[in-house]
């Protein structure tokens, strides 16, 4: 399965936020990822895939909405989305 979406240098005031916390990369509702630096490392390419997908399988107001609930209730590691796309980058890309 191919999962196309753009990569793009962050703007600002995207790049400030990435800069302050510390963040290489952000996907936003409107399906796209901006980066700090690009290339972007395969590794993080597939991480931010599965935000992508996750953003077409709820919605981008839902996704948006329950990833900033989420990171206020457990935070950025536990924030089950996270969890999420750590899980499935590691197991959905593997059966490519
Ligand atoms: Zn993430």
């Amino acid at each position: 399965m191919q999962i196309e979406f753009d990569i793009r240098p962050a703007p600002f005031p995207i790049r400030q936020f990435l800069k302050w916390t510390g963040f290489e990369a952000i996907t936003m509702p409107w399906q796209t990822v901006y980066a700090l630096q690009l290339p972007l490392s395969d590794e993080l390419i597939r991480h931010e895939a599965i935000h992508i997908l996750q953003i077409r399988e709820m919605g981008a107001v839902r996704f948006t909405l329950t990833y900033l609930w989420y990171q206020i209730r457990y935070g950025y590691w536990d924030n089950p989305l996270e969890v999420d796309a750590r899980t499935r980058s590691a197991t959905f890309f593997s059966q490519i």
